[in-house]
């Protein structure tokens, strides 16, 4: 009978709890967990494997709904965390929340991102198996919150010394540096990410955190000088505006006015109603010296950053002959103050390029339009060159210098908050690098969720049926293949001399991979013309959708560091990468990244963004339903489905539940094994539930499992 409806601490649904008795037979079992769906189906459920329905998205679309308007933002696919960005601050994230999921498992209490993060951590400390954390998401859907959440989470909760302190501090402050650099206000998010982030977090021994180190990808450099409306630049250049202190804006020839400087007004947009510059100029600057910036080498960065803003200042003329000239004196003035660079040789390399002729070097005039453009290459290049440094400034600060302790004994648990899937009315390259980097990581999640549940099955001697799924890899070489794929030919075509350019790269696409199942352009195999795409097209079918990409400017991005560079090398050291092109580069990087993701246990945090208008409670099911499609998450839950959703070491099982049945309470004396088959026999688990492996019991539903947990709390 039920007596009495209580809200568990631990579930974050309202539980029917029934009269209590030490075991609960099949039948009790049974009319528990109805009653427990019954109030399910108020809230949904906190696993989407629990779904009835389970290949049906309206049902997975409706659980999140309900889950969202009861302000349940996080919900598993099993092991995988789905987060609805909630658009308001819930009183979800204090220490006593947190001391709630410290060493407890996933199915004990609501799904949260310290569920995540704590389970990492403890998989590290006791399978001393490097962990990460892989979190994605369209722009806006929470990526960068989560991952705040989840070093904070080991901020506060995981053992300190006093040296740890420091190392918590710097690798917490490293966050609203790298965020002024490289973050801005866009049409999608008020403080946008615009580069991928991968952090390691080492811990000692003991489990404390004791270093980090940061790798970063494809900041958005274009950016810097130009900006769609009600869009901004970097946050940085705000902030110093606003914020900074009289003499240093003196020092730096800057006026207290962003609408003076052309790179910050292209977006027609200064100020945010949710950003307080001068407050977080403060908050930057505080974090420089945490992480142990000098005085110096703040001034030194600074000091870059104004020469941009000078830079994007200067103007030019045109002389009769075509020629451009400077106009505008006093920004070369304060450039070559700023840059320590001689104003003549700067004028020079502003209107001139050099060529090479008959093996002599010689400068020839740019007209005004190339000069403004090698103006905007250069100061891309300066920005993207100073985010390196400072990245690898914080590097130094966040490395363990200790000698007693080997980095290389460390544990590990990286951060991955990188651009998810994009489709725009407009992609260019940059969606085109960000969507196969999207390929890459989905599969590296089909390989590693795949392999990992084969191998454990196999380990225990399960049978199981290998689940269908639709590999990626296909994709992945159209994409990245040597000689014949996109980026491939996208090279070649950047470094033949002569007429190549973005349609050419087309054709030869055309020629070269046109057959491909998941290539097309506007041209149909039997001569005539697909309508519904443009000339200057080609279109990807991902495994998340198809995006049609516009070669324009593909060619002059991917060629960005070969282009303009003979100018950036006239006073800054870039000749390292004068010839590693833009798409090739990012391939290698991406390479490196899978390799060092492949060697750690991933956990997977999923992020979803409610609505476009940046509003809480607005459930916007449309774009819900895109996100659940470009983030996989159906076909994660069919995964997950085929396989068994939990598994529980057999002394682990017996000890949590052996007071549910006479014969195990309160010991059970002979193998572990039947002392589990004994138990869950007594609780009327069908043959079909479960499968007793070698050290673990099997269990195919997690609602088994909930009832189980259900019983156990009456
Ligand atoms: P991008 O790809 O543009 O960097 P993102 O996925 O990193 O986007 P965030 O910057 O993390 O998105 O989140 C956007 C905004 O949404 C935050 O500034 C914050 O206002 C809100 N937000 C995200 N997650 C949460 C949360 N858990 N609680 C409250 N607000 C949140
Ligand atoms: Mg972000």
């Amino acid at each position: 009978t039920i007596i009495k409806a209580q809200k568990g601490p631990s579930k974050d649904i309202v539980k029917i709890v029934h009269v209590p008795s030490v075991a609960v037979g099949s039948d009790g079992i049974r009319v528990m967990m109805e009653s427990a769906l019954t109030a399910r189906d108020r809230v949904g459920v906190q696993d989407f494997v629990l779904l009835e329905n389970h290949t049906s998205e309206v049902a997975f679309i409706e659980n999140l709904r309900k889950r969202f308007k009861e302000n349940l933002i996080y919900t598993y696919i099993g092991s995988v965390l789905v987060s609805m960005n909630p658009y308001k601050d819930l009183e979800i994230y204090t220490k006593q929340h947190m001391d709630r999921y410290r060493g407890v498992n996933f199915y004990e209490v609501s799904p949260h991102i310290y569920a995540v993060a704590d389970n990492a951590y403890r998989s590290m400390r006791t399978e001393r198996r490097d962990q990460c954390i892989l979190i994605s998401g369209e722009s806006g859907a929470g990526k960068t919150e989560a991952s705040k959440k989840v070093l904070q989470y080991y901020a506060i909760t995981c053992p300190a010394s006093e040296h740890v302190q420091t190392v918590k501090d710097r690798l917490l402050q490293s966050n609203p540096v790298l965020e002024a650099f490289g973050n801005a206000k866009t049409l999608r998010n008020d403080n946008s990410s615009r580069f991928g982030k991968y952090m390691d977090i080492q811990f000692d021994f003991k489990g404390a955190p004791v270093g980090g180190h940061i790798i970063n990808y494809l900041l958005e450099k274009s950016r810097v000088v130009h900006q769609s409306h009600g869009e901004r630049n970097f946050h940085i250049f705000y902030q110093l505006i606003e914020g900074g202190e009289d003499d240093l804006l003196r020092r730096l020839g800057l006026e207290k006015n962003a609408q003076q400087y052309q790179y910050l007004v292209k977006g027609n947009c200064p100020k945010v109603s949710s950003i307080n510059d001068r407050n977080d100029w403060k908050i930057v600057r505080k974090a420089l010296s945490v992480i142990g910036f000098t005085d110096d080498e703040v001034e030194e960065l600074l000091n870059i950053i104004a020469s941009v803003l000078h830079l994007g200042n200067v103007q030019y003329g045109g002389e009769d002959s075509g020629s451009a000239y400077i106009t505008t004196e006093t920004q070369i003035k304060y450039l070559a103050r700023l840059l320590g660079v001689d104003g003549t040789v700067l004028k020079e390399a502003l209107t001139h390029k050099k060529i090479i002729a008959k093996g002599e070097e010689l400068m020839s005039p740019l007209n005004q339009e190339q000069a403004a453009s090698a103006r905007d290459a250069l100061s891309k290049a300066i920005y993207g060159r100073t985010f390196t440094w400072l990245v690898n400034k914080i590097n130094g600060s966040l490395a363990f210098k200790d000698d007693s302790f080997n980095s290389k004994n460390a544990s590990v648990i990286g951060l991955l908050d990188i651009y998810g899937f994009e489709v725009f009315q407009n992609n260019s390259f940059e969606q085109f690098c960000i969507n196969y980097c999207n390929e890459k990581l989905q599969q590296l999640f089909i390989g590693l969720c795949l392999k990992s549940e084969q191998e454990e099955y196999e380990a225990e001697g399960i049978t199981w049926e290998p689940v269908q799924y639709f590999n990626n890899k296909i994709i992945c070489d159209l994409v990245e293949e040597k000689f014949k794929g996109i980026i491939s030919i996208l090279d070649e075509e950047c470094l033949r001399p002569g007429d190549a350019s973005d349609i050419t790269f087309l054709e030869k696409l055309e020629n070269t991979v046109g057959g491909h199942a998941h290539f097309l352009t506007h041209k149909l195999a039997d001569g005539k013309t697909r309508k519904v795409m443009g000339r200057e097209e080609f279109r990807l079918i991902h495994y998340a959708g198809e995006v049609n990409y516009n070669v324009n400017g593909h060619c002059l991005l991917a060629l960005l560091t070969t282009g303009f560079s003979h100018i950036v090398t006239a006073w800054l050291d870039l000749c390292s990468c004068l010839f590693s092109l833009a798409a090739t580069q990012f391939k290698y990087s991406l390479a490196k990244l899978m390799e060092i993701l492949m060697s750690k246990e991933p956990s997977y945090v999923r992020c979803i963004k409610p609505n476009d208008a940046k509003q809480a409670g607005r459930f916007d099911e449309v774009l819900i339903r895109h996100q659940v499609k470009y983030l996989g998450l159906m076909e994660n839950l069919r995964v997950r489905r085929a396989g068994f959703a939990y598994r529980r070491r057999y002394e682990t099982f017996l000890q949590r539940y052996k007071s549910l049945c006479p014969d195990t309470w309160p010991n059970w004396d002979g193998r572990l094994v039947d002392g589990v088959s004994t138990l869950v026999k007594h609780l009327g688990y069908k043959p079909e539930e479960y499968k007793l492996g070698r050290t673990k019991i099997f269990i195919r539903f997690p609602k088994t499992l909930f009832a189980t947990e259900d019983a156990l709390e009456v």
